[in-house]
């Protein structure tokens, strides 16, 4: 009996043009189709899983997974809620004919160090399922220099999205320290500041929505690598920084306005003047116009008040307290806090001035020694109240190890 010759029953193609050809009950399939037949099954998944699941969160909804996550900060949770959803509605909105073009709603985040920025970005990549990336503008510098390149930040989103770049391309980018590459003066003609202006033009490139070539593994742009080209355009920027020193422009801004008409000025007090802060404020802080522009929404982050370190240790679901019972449950001890224990490891975090960051290691600090000694021992209990914290904690700062 002679051999029939075989062939793609997709596409026709005979074995002998093809690399390999899969057998199945009554047929073959190729290695052309295979891939075809993936893009076509990625592009379907993609577009399942941009326009319901988005609809479902709406602002209210965003806020509420906050809520679970962070402690006040209500205006930024409101805002940023506000950003995310026009930010999804505009992803699965087809302007048809002469329609109107949604434009993209990147936010500022303007808070002290361990206010909670980092968390509520991260908190809504994990919401809504998309790739998410932390980029530090300290380390980004202008093609040429030390450091770098702006491009890098986007193949960082590459890698937290498997390499998918469509899934990269809806992502969210959280840059942190945005501040920290302002322009030391207000007068642009007086200093030219190349390291901290340069890297606002470089980033402009990739906050206007264009097509990047990206470095897969990041680093620099080799020119023996092949370079992945990403879209911005629908990629989120959620920028984040301290602005240490915007309090007074604000400050200075209210009350230039308000002369004239009010004698006496205006008194508001220092805690509550980030609220008012305006683009104006940022641009005399020291970032471009241009960049401004990019980041239509600006919200604050307050400093974080002794009773919302108190909360932050009790309340979020993964609060540090719980974190720690559940690891001494893991060797069966009970681990329990009072009430006295909790506020001295927030008197220790306001000392520290880190905000929420420093609670971390103060907890850590604490119970150290028991999460060494306690493990296969018959003591299975620990209670941490004010003496037990202060002893160990004093302890644990006398003999060097670091808190911060
Ligand atoms: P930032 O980015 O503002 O410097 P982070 O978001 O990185 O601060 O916060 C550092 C840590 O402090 C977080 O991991 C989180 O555990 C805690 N934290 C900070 N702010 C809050 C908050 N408002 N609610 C709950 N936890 C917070």
């Amino acid at each position: 009996m002679s051999e029939q010759p075989i062939n793609c029953s997709f596409c026709g193609r005979s074995k002998d043009d093809v690399t390999v050809l899969i057998a199945g009950v009554t047929g073959h399939i190729c290695d052309h189709c295979i891939e075809q037949a993936e893009s076509i099954i990625r592009e379907e998944r993609v577009q399942q899983s941009t326009a319901p699941d988005l609809k479902l969160k709406l602002p209210a909804e965003i806020k509420q997974h906050l809520d679970e996550y962070i402690i006040g900060q209500d205006d930024a949770k409101r805002t940023i809620s506000v950003a995310v959803y026009n930010h999804y509605k505009r992803l699965s909105y087809t302007p048809t004919g002469d329609d109107v073009e949604i434009d993209k709603a990147n936010v500022i985040m303007i808070g002290q160090t361990g206010t909670g920025k980092t968390l509520i970005a991260r908190s809504i990549a994990r919401m809504l399922e998309v790739p998410f990336c932390i980029a530090d503008a300290t380390v980004l510098t202008e093609a040429g220099y030390v450091g770098e390149d702006v491009e890098s930040v986007l193949s960082r989103l590459l890698q937290s999205a498997d390499f998918d770049v469509e899934r990269a391309e809806r992502g969210i980018v959280f840059i942190d320290e945005i501040d920290k590459i302002a322009r030391k003066s207000d007068n642009p003609s007086i200093t030219r500041d190349v390291s901290g202006e340069g890297v606002q033009q470089a980033l402009l490139k990739l906050l206007e929505g264009a097509e990047v070539s990206v470095p897969p593994q990041g680093g620099r742009k080799h020119p023996e690598q092949k370079l992945i080209s990403i879209n911005t355009k629908n990629i989120l920027f959620i920028c984040g920084g301290a602005f240490s020193g915007i309090e007074q422009i604000i400050e200075r801004r209210i009350k230039r306005s308000s002369m004239g008409y009010q004698q006496d000025g205006i008194s508001i007090e220092s805690d509550e003047i980030l609220q008012f802060v305006a683009p104006v404020d940022l641009r005399s802080f020291g970032l471009i116009p241009e960049l401004i522009g990019r980041f239509p929404v600006i919200t604050y982050l307050q400093e974080l008040s002794p009773e919302a370190l108190r909360r932050i240790l009790v309340e979020p679901k993964n609060a540090l307290c719980k974190q720690y019972i559940r690891l001494f449950e893991m060797d069966d001890i009970e681990l329990k806090f009072e009430g006295s224990g909790l506020d001295y490891m927030v008197e220790k975090a306001v000392e520290f001035k880190l905000g929420a960051r420093g609670l971390r290691s103060i907890m850590e600090a604490i119970l150290n020694d028991a999460m060494f000694e306690m493990p296969g021992t018959e003591n299975k209990t620990l209670t941490v109240n004010r003496a037990y914290a202060e002893s160990r904690f004093d302890q644990d700062t006398q003999t060097g190890l670091k808190v911060a």
